[in-house]
Parts: structure tokens; sequence; C-alpha cells
């Protein structure tokens, strides 16, 4: 991830380096580079223009105070600015007040994003700090959901509430109702329901998330995203907040090759901040989202 944006990027300062002092078409130069490769990553152009325009108004205004290292100073208006992208300062998961019961979490998103993956890793997550945690099997549309769910659950050490296979297809609203019903009655403290995806954005999956949510009031819901798909990734973003209206945002699937646009642009376009990143397919490939960290690794 982020391989070749790293190297665009640090090719740009590399020239800068070089010059003593700094004119404003140098500046122009440099940021006209950055922008480039972050196109070529599939960064939203919304989000790079912003970025450009923040960069460059600093940036002039290092180049004219004649600072000893303008280069370095550039290089750190770059830092600054894309931490500001990815999300600026952390921000910690919504739990209940304490005496509300469980707190739930919902799961949305593409099918193959990573939900039911993320629902095992969540919950161990979770699960290492104390914390009782239910996975809930709301996922009713793919065959092997509600199985995967449970597989994943066995390896994660939590608990599952699937339906009762048999039962026909099921009403996903039910399950996530009984589920919250086992999670109050049994003293959980989360219970992280896993909903349906689907191949693209589907109205009548949506409007279904839509009922799970208002079913279950979470404190939380969680958009999946899948950040190999590149350009699609902010259509789809988009489509999700307005069906869903998500809280928080779990990118999955950084440790593969992709661009890494859709990391870069997720939090620009629709102002809600990736919580954490999944990095692998085993159940401990799973961190909190570090905005600065994610800027390192672009520019280090
Ligand atoms: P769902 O349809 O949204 O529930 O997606 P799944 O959890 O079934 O994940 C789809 C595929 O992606 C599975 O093969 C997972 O093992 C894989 N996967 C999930 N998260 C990651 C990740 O962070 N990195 C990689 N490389 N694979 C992942």
């Amino acid at each position: 991830m982020f391989n070749k944006l790293q190297d665009r990027i640090s090719e740009s300062f590399k020239h800068l380096r070089k010059k003593g002092k700094l004119s404003e078409a140098d500046v122009d130069e440099t940021v006209g580079e950055i922008r480039r490769a972050l196109i070529e990553a599939d960064v939203a152009l919304e989000v790079v223009k912003d970025f450009s325009a923040r960069v460059k108004e600093k940036a002039y205004g290092a180049a004219r105070s004649e600072a000893l290292n303008p280069a370095q100073q550039i290089v750190k208006i770059v830092n600054d600015e894309l931490i500001e992208i990815l999300g600026g300062e952390d921000r910690e998961l919504h739990f209940a007040r304490p005496g509300k019961g469980p707190t739930v979490f919902m799961l949305a998103g593409l099918q193959g994003a990573g939900k039911t993956t993320l629902a095992g890793k969540l919950g161990r997550w979770l699960g290492k700090q104390d914390k009782k945690v239910l996975l809930v099997a709301a996922d009713l549309q793919r065959p092997n959901a509600v199985t995967q769910l449970e597989i994943v659950g066995e390896q994660a050490g939590v608990t599952v509430f699937a339906p009762e296979p048999g039962n026909g297809v099921g009403d996903p609203v039910d399950v996530a109702r009984r589920g919250l019903a086992l999670a109050s009655g049994s003293g959980y403290d989360v219970m992280i329901v896993d909903t349906a995806g689907r191949l693209g954005v589907d109205e009548e999956l949506m409007a279904q998330a839509r009922a799970i949510r208002d079913e279950v009031q979470p404190e939380e819901v969680l958009f999946v995203l899948d950040a190999m798909i590149g350009q699609d990734a902010v259509r789809t973003a988009r489509a999700f907040q307005e069906g869903v209206d998500f809280t928080g945002v779990v990118l999955t699937k950084l440790d593969g090759d992709a661009r890494g646009g859709a990391a870069l642009s997720v939090r620009g376009v629709t102002g809600v901040p990736v919580l954490f990143a999944s990095t692998g397919e085993g159940l401990d490939d799973f961190e909190r989202f570090h905005a600065d960290r994610m800027a390192s690794r672009i520019l280090d």
C-alpha cells in the first residue's frame, strides 16, 4: 500500500531539497507533483484540491519567510495536511452510558468488504479488554454468512447468536431484536451486529440495514470499506452515508498493494473518522487507526 505514492512524494521532496531558497514557482512545482501523485493513487479529486490549496497557501508563506530550511518546512506542512485529511486527532469508540445496557455496534458495507472477519477481530479486541461480547448474525442474505460468523466467533473466543437453522430465510430485524434481548438479559457489555453485504449499492438492503439500526439503536454504525476498491470507494461511502448514516469507518485490506486512495479520501468526503484498520486475514491483523502514523507511512 502507498508504495508508488510514497516514491513520488519523496522524489518531489528531493528536488526541493536541492534548492537553498524557494520561489513560489518551486512551491507550485512541488505541490503540482504531489497533486498528480495523489490523483494517480485514486484519491478523490475534491480531497486533492482541498489538500493542494491548503499546502500551497502555507508553503508560499514558508518560501517568503526566507526561513533557514524552507524545504524542510514544506515537508512538515505536507505531513500536517496529510494528517488532517486522514482525520487529525484519533477518536475513541463510543460506548453506552453505564447502566444503559449493552453497547451496540452495527457493521455495514459491501459484500466482501470484510464485515464478518471484522466482527471476529473487533470481538476479540474488545474481549481482551475484559468486555463480554456477543456477535449477532443478522446477515441472512448470503447462504454461508451465518456459518462463517459462527466459525469466526469460535476462533475469536466470542459467543455468536444466530437464527436456528431450518427457519427459512428469516427476518434479520427480528434476529437483531432477539440478539439484543439476549445481550441485555445475560449481562453482555457489547453486541456486534453483522448485517447483509451487497454487491452494489442496493436500496432494499439499505432499507433493511436501516430497519436493523432503528431497532437496536447502535452506539456506532461502522462502515466497513475495502481499501482495494479504488475510485469506487467514494461513491460507495456516500451511498452508505446517505443510507445508514454511519458514525465510524473501518478500512480493511490495508495490507494489499492498492494505491491507497480510499484510505486517503473517505474521511475528507464523508467527514466521518476512520477508527480501525484491518491489515490481513488473521484475527489479530487489526489495529486502531492513527492518522499521524498513516501519514508517516506515506512520507517516510
Ligand atoms: P463480508 O462479506 O463483508 O462479511 O467479508 P468477509 O469478512 O467474508 O471477507 C471477505 C474476504 O476478505 C475474506 O476472504 C477475508 O478473509 C478477507 N479479508 C477480510 N479482511 C481482510 C484484510 O484486512 N486483509 C486481507 N488481505 N483480507 C481480508
